[in-house]
């Protein structure tokens, strides 16, 4: 069999080159099927329960803040923020690192809506020049070492949030570390609570495997900006006993329902719907970061609940199949190339000609509104990290 041919897997859709098993399944299928699917609601239950006790003594402990929680802006990372303050009853401190990446309407989001709970809000700023070049060198090491899969620019802006994240909470000794990740954002078998029994474990899995070679080639070719900065992601010291604790509570809470109804109910955050995404390159970014992954990152998100449900919402609107998602997203990767070639912006009227398909699969306006005003921004980005 030849390694670099596109096979596709059966389950989800997706064609890893080189990374499908013998019966057709791919490596993320695989791991889910073996290691999540036949414990998934005793997973969930048990880490429910330990998530309370977790909150219950950070409590206890009566430092200035019980959690430290990653802010984003958006929808889910909102949804938390009024748990932990209102369900929990927790002191939370929300803390969002904003990298150049992020849009305009979750920095409005992070600074309205702290200021309407009354939570204390602290920002980490990442500068134009120094993501550029972590991404750049990042990308140098994924292509080095041949880095299969869902390594792309978005895990290595991922690490940059994470550990000027995490280094935070352990300098301040804030006990309680909560992400808004929810489970269709996890691209592998993630541990849904980081506790001090599965600590250990979890320092060789995926992302953490990815982490700690970006740290070390970080510290060999970005000497001067890494080395015991705010992003030198020391895992021995966030995994070492008696640290801080990490929940990512919305891959074990089951939010579709609840968190739809806080959202619609909420009064003037209307702009948190799931489609309105932080980020400004989701998109493209793999296709213009890393041309061999060759699929836009928010890919990955849908892939992961076509591989759990066997459908997926591409704008939380409607349900689509997996062979819908695959003609959704070879139509998305047509049109981007297109937008690449030709550099000109594009119009609901344009696209409408150029891909029905495309425009069908979106079904409103808003969906296709949206999509026209992500591919506009792909001229702007093109030569970002170049
Ligand atoms: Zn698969």
């Amino acid at each position: 069999m030849d390694k670099n041919k596109k096979i596709k897997c059966r389950q989800c859709g997706n064609a890893i080159k080189g990374a499908i098993s013998k019966n057709r399944i791919c490596f993320l299928c695989e791991d889910y099927n073996k290691y999540y699917k036949p414990y998934e609601k005793a997973i969930n239950s048990s880490a429910i329960r330990k998530m309370e006790q977790i909150f219950a003594s950070a409590k206890e402990k009566k430092a200035k803040y019980d959690v430290m929680l990653l802010y984003s802006g958006g929808g889910d990372s909102t949804y938390l923020l009024y748990l932990l303050k209102f369900k929990y009853k927790l002191k939370v401190l929300a803390l969002s690192v904003i990298h150049p990446l992020v849009n305009d309407l979750a920095r409005q989001n992070i600074t309205k809506i702290t200021k309407k709970y009354r939570i204390d809000s602290k920002k980490i700023t990442i500068k134009d020049g120094t993501y550029k070049e972590f991404i750049k060198t990042g990308l140098e090491l994924i292509k080095k070492k041949k880095i299969k899969g869902p390594a792309s620019a978005c895990q290595i802006c991922n690490y940059l949030r994470d550990a000027a994240a995490y280094n935070y909470a352990l300098n301040k000794k804030i006990p309680v570390i909560v992400t808004g990740f929810n489970i269709n954002q996890l691209v592998s078998v993630y541990p849904v609570i980081i506790s001090d029994d599965i600590k250990s474990r979890c320092v060789n899995n995926r992302p953490f495997k990815l982490y700690k070679e970006l740290k070390n080639y970080f510290n060999k070719r970005l000497r001067k900006i890494h080395k015991n900065s705010i992003f030198d992601f020391d895992l021995n010291r966030l995994f070492s006993q008696n640290t801080a604790e990490v929940i990512w509570p919305l891959s074990f809470l089951d939010l579709s329902l609840d968190k739809h109804k806080f959202l619609s109910k909420s009064q003037g955050l209307d702009n948190l719907l799931p489609s309105k995404t932080n980020c400004d390159a989701l998109f493209f970014y793999d296709i213009l970061c890393y041309r061999k992954i060759g699929v836009p990152g928010k890919y990955f998100e849908w892939l992961s609940q076509i591989r759990r449900l066997k459908y997926c919402h591409i704008f939380g609107s409607h349900k689509i199949s997996k062979d819908q998602l695959a003609l959704f997203v070879r139509e998305l990767k047509k049109e981007i190339g297109l937008i690449l070639k030709n550099k000109r912006t594009v119009d609901i009227k344009i696209l409408k000609n150029r891909s029905p398909k495309l425009v069908k699969l979106l079904k409103n306006k808003e969906s296709i509104d949206y999509v026209v005003k992500m591919l506009n921004k792909i001229n702007y980005y093109k030569n970002y990290f170049r």
